[in-house]
């Protein structure tokens, strides 16, 4: 059963261990007492973005930057697949050579393997996300560092909370929507 909000607070709030005993225990009674491994494929490191605590940031020219092919990708895969992963993540910065149509195309070949995919490849449209849900994608990460308005502003800059937030309704309204239809 979801934990109310007083009793969120009142777990982030304790002083004792109650937070990681309570994790723990909401762990085993998913999860059980396996470890989960994925296979996380670091595909670009090329990003439109330009966040200060970031070494893959644009303007980062210390950086030697690299874009895997989708041969190269799917041979990453196949090796996950024989190591015995049950998912592989596709990770990257904000590469805008990955468009839809590739991702979409990639997603669909990873599925043949028969394991989840996850993707981590940043703010995208609502479209594309409900495109690369469409494709078989099963999850997506998106982290907010901080919610806190001005340090976002300040950590990330031309980027702002409102957009982020807004991409992680997108991704949940992309994947209900498509249930409902
Ligand atoms: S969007 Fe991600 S990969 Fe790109 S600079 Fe920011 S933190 Fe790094």
């Amino acid at each position: 059963m979801p934990l109310k909000k007083s009793e969120i607070i009142n777990l982030l709030e304790s002083k004792d261990d109650k937070l990681f005993q309570t994790a723990d225990e909401i762990r085993e009674k998913y999860k059980g007492n396996s470890v989960h491994i994925r296979g996380l494929i670091e595909f670009t490191n090329i990003c439109r973005c330009n966040c200060f605590y970031c070494g893959l940031r644009r303007d980062n020219n210390e950086l030697e930057r690299y874009r895997l092919s989708e041969d190269e990708i799917l041979d990453c895969v196949q090796r996950a697949v024989n190591a015995g992963y049950k998912t592989v993540v596709l990770q990257g910065g904000e590469d805008m050579f990955f468009d839809s149509g590739k991702v979409c195309s990639l997603i669909k070949k990873i599925k043949k393997y028969d394991i989840a995919v996850t993707l981590s490849i940043g703010e995208r449209s609502y479209e594309e996300y409900k495109d690369f849900k469409t494709a078989g994608a099963d999850r997506y990460l998106l982290r907010i560092e901080t919610t806190d308005k001005n340090l976002y502003a300040k950590l990330h800059p031309n980027m702002s909370i409102d957009n982020r937030i807004d991409c992680l309704y997108n991704l949940k309204s992309s994947v209900t929507k498509r249930e409902q239809a």
